[in-house]
């Protein structure tokens, strides 16, 4: 479904939910960096340049929106795909996400399917838009 040794960047404090998100991403030929803080996860994004961003959105201190806006007003990250997680799937989230500069959002339980599906497409967007 992948090309080799896409790398994805999970920021994501709770360990339950980044085995959760590693194990669906271990079936494909995928490369998984982690951050449990928004700040950590920005300065990992900045160095490594992974072709997209699994953000949730309830992170301690600075929140994923908060993460989100700084990747997207950094010239160095801003056209990195984000994909907020979250568990309020409330009204309005989605266009808080996107307020925000997400590309796509998921609603927490993640479905496997769904996460599979958003993944394949925004890679595929991101590879394609690259010259490797
Ligand atoms: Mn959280």
């Amino acid at each position: 479904m992948f090309t080799a040794r896409q790398r994805v960047l999970v920021i994501e404090d709770n360990p339950v939910n980044l085995e959760l998100v590693t194990a669906i991403l271990e079936d494909e030929d995928t490369e998984i960096l982690s951050a449990e803080t928004a700040p950590a996860g920005i300065a990992l994004a900045v160095r490594e340049q992974p072709q997209l961003i699994l953000m949730d959105v309830q992170l301690p201190g600075m929140s994923g929106y908060d993460a989100a806006r700084a990747l997207k007003a950094d010239a160095r990250t801003a056209r990195i795909p984000i994909i907020a997680l979250t568990a309020h799937a409330m009204r309005g989230e989605a266009e808080r996400a996107q307020a925000a500069g997400c590309d796509a959002y998921l609603a927490k339980p993640l479905d496997p399917a769904v996460l599979r599906h958003a993944l394949s497409g925004h890679l595929q967007c991101a590879v394609s838009g690259r010259d490797r």
